[in-house]
Formats: structure tokens, sequence, C-alpha cells
């Protein structure tokens, strides 16, 4: 008899950490695998950060924290995102969280009911999904596809809302196919959600510094729905800071207090020492950090190099992302290939596939909602990149 709730049953893991724990467990047994399934960038936290960090373990910041976050980082926040956003927040509307994937639970938990709808483009980042799902609400998905560059049109999220749709979510820049949607577009879709002000837009912005066109724009720049947008960001991609789990949320005074309230009962906020230094990391201008812009510049280089080489793949289709650091290509040309008695039917098959045989671990489109994909993290050294493109490259040309 199974005694774990129903909750838990009904919940998948996430396919992002299942890969990166496959490939784990592959090389603790001796083999060569190349890991290009996690999203998390191959640099170091700066050092002005780390020397934070340093000092306030020294300086005995041993305690409990105020539950939504110290109130000098709470503030640094707010400047921040005047400074980076052009937006206005008060620091009482900011909440810290142990990552952005905490601060995204708390924001659809506060938010959402058994049985509300939550929009959301495909593809999609993982987590959105199931934490939807242990919510109790249901996802209702619309389709970007590659022709599109992986954008959906204000037409289809209109025609998308019913009197049951609580929330839009989405992430721009897009994990996991790069995509960035312009001011003009944000400014589109806030044009929608004006004329439906039942739905709440969850505007995931985590990727914000890793953008190759310039200017970030938030959707919370239209003050017609300013209110009803909460902003999830975090330190885990622009600072390099995966493991210091540190994300936050910016939203209406009410609604930061609620998700304060709802952190209180689960986590007591997140650690000290990596809130000081995140006090540094958010009083640093991207604009004027050479830590960040070599980051970028580095992660350019690389998207352009795997594309080229990628692009040489009979049948591959590829869309040029415009940030984050992944490439997202249509691999539907393979389905229904071979490889002895191994047929592909789908991306799982092919991400399967390229793992057993020439170990590179890579994540399937299915995870994302977009079964005709698969997700290739470029956030590697360039040897690393070339090494895994030309892996994935002969297991591809032995499929007949
Ligand atoms: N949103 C997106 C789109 C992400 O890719 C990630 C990556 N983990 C997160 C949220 C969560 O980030 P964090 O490490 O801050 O929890
Ligand atoms: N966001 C990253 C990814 O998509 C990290 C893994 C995770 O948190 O799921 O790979």
């Amino acid at each position: 008899m199974n005694y774990l709730s129903d909750r838990i049953n009904l919940l998948a893991e996430s396919e992002t950490l299942a890969m990166t724990r496959r490939s784990r467990e592959l090389r603790e047994q001796g083999f060569d695998v190349i890991n290009l399934s996690i999203g998390e960038p191959d640099f170091d936290t700066p050092f002005h950060v780390k020397e934070a960090a340093k000092e306030a373990i020294d300086q005995n910041y041993s305690h409990y924290t105020p539950v939504p976050g110290y109130p000098e980082l709470r503030q640094a926040i707010a400047n921040k995102l005047k400074r980076d956003n052009g937006l206005d927040y008060k620091a009482e509307q900011i909440v810290v969280s142990t990552g952005a994937k905490q601060s995204l639970a708390n924001a659809i938990l506060c938010l959402v009911n058994p049985g509300d709808e939550v929009l959301i483009p495909a593809p999609y980042w993982v987590s959105y999904k199931e934490i939807i799902k242990l919510a109790g609400a249901k996802g209702v998905f619309i389709e970007g596809g590659i022709h599109a560059d992986f954008k959906v049109t204000p037409e289809q999220i209109e025609t998308a809302i019913t009197p049951e749709t609580k929330l839009f979510i989405f992430s721009s820049p897009c994990n996991p196919s790069g995509t960035v949607y312009t001011f003009e577009e944000l400014k589109a879709f806030s044009e929608v959600f004006a004329r439906h002000p039942h739905v709440f837009v969850i505007s995931d912005e985590i990727y914000e510094n890793i953008n190759f066109i310039g200017l970030h724009h938030s959707i919370a720049s239209f003050g017609n729905i300013k209110e009803r947008v909460i902003i999830i960001n975090g330190l885990s991609k622009g600072f390099a800071m995966t493991g210091w789990r540190l994300g936050y949320m910016a939203a209406s005074k009410e609604i930061a207090a609620a998700c304060d309230k709802l952190q209180g009962q689960i986590t007591s906020g997140a650690c000290s020492i990596t809130q000081r230094a995140a006090i540094v990391a958010m009083n640093t201008d991207p604009a004027e950090s050479d830590d960040i812009k070599r980051m970028v510049d580095a992660f350019r280089y690389r998207r352009d190099l795997a594309i080229s080489l990628l692009r040489e793949i009979p049948g591959v289709k590829i869309n040029v992302p415009d940030g984050a650091f992944y490439l997202f290509p249509d691999v539907t040309a393979y389905f229904g290939k071979s490889f002895g008695d191994r047929v592909i039917f789908s991306g799982s098959d092919l991400c399967d596939y390229i793992l057993d045989t020439v170990y590179v671990a890579i994540v399937p489109g299915a995870a994302f909602g977009s079964p005709d994909c698969i997700r290739i993290s470029y956030a590697t050294s360039e040897d690393t990149l070339r090494e895994a493109i030309s892996r994935i490259s002969e297991a591809f040309s032995k499929l007949k």
C-alpha cells in the first residue's frame, strides 16, 4: 500500500535535475559524461560578493533573519528595480526567498485556488507546471512554435483567458528557448491583461542579465497592470550564484505580505550569510560590472559557436535565441529513425539514446511542453561544447 500523499505521488520529478542526477550517477560509475542538461553558469561568483559573505560570517550574521529578508537587502532590491528597470517599489513590496524557485512557489500558492486555470506559454520552464499541480490548479498551455521564435501572440493569450483564469506565467529571457520579448510585445500583452482584471501575471526575469540584444524590459513597466504583476528574479544566473540559493519577488503590498506569511511557516527565510552577500550583489550595477560583461560575452560567443556546429547536422532546425544560455532545436526529422533495434519515437528517446551511446546529457523538450525539441545548455567551456556537439553529431549520423 502506498502511504505517500496523493500530492507527492502526482508530482513529477524535475526533469532538468533528473538528467543531471543520471549524468552524475554515470560519471560515478566511471563513464566520461558531459552534462549539458543543467542550467547554471560555469563561472565563479564575483570576488566582492564572496568577500561580503566571509565578512558576514566573521561578523556573526548567524541568527534568524526577518522572514522576508533583511531590510537593507529589500531596500537594495527596490533600488535595483529602479536603477535597472525604472520601476518604483518600496522595500515592503519585496520578499527574499531561498531561490527564485521558492519565490515562484510562494506566489503561486498565495494566488491560486484548486480548480483555477493558469495560462502558460509553451515551451515553459519545467517547474511551473508541477508547482501549479501542487496548488491544485489547472495548467492551460498556449503554443509558441519554433516558426514564431517560440513566442505567443496577444490574440492567443486573449482567446485562452476564461472566467477561471487566475494567472499567466512566463519567462523572458525564456528558459528553455532563450526567447526575449520586446517592449512592444510586452505592451501588447499588458493591453490584453488590462482588459481582464481578474488575471495576475508572474513575470520570471531570472535571466535578465543574460540578454544579447540590449535592454531588459519588464511587463511591470505598464502602469495599467503593475499591481497585478509579480516579478520573480534572483542571483542564480546573473551573478553565477546557483548554490547560494537566493531569489526574490516584487509585488503589491498584499501579495508580498501573503508570501511573507507563507514563508514564515515553511522556511523562516533565506540564509543570513547569503543575504548579506546579496546586498553587495544587488548594489552592483550590471551595466558597470566587468564580471557580468565577461560572462555575457562568453555566453554570446558560445551560443554562436554551438549554433554553427549544430547547423551542420542535417535536419536539425534551430532558432537564434536572444538570451539565457540554452538552445532548443527541433529534432522531429529524426523521429521514426533507428540505430540497430533502437527506434527513436520522441525527443525523450533521442535524449536517452544520446546519453547511453555518446554520454552527453541533454533534456527532452517534453519536459518544457514542446516534445518536438531538445534543450541543450551551452553554459560550459568552449572545448567541452565542441566535444559534446561532435558526440551528438556522431549519434545523429548513426540514425537511419
Ligand atoms: N526560473 C527559471 C526560468 C529558471 O531557469 C530557474 C533556474 N533554476 C529558476 C526560476 C529558479 O532559480 P533559482 O536557482 O533561483 O531557484
Ligand atoms: N533552472 C535550471 C534548469 O532549467 C536549473 C535546474 C532546475 O532548477 O530545475 O536547468
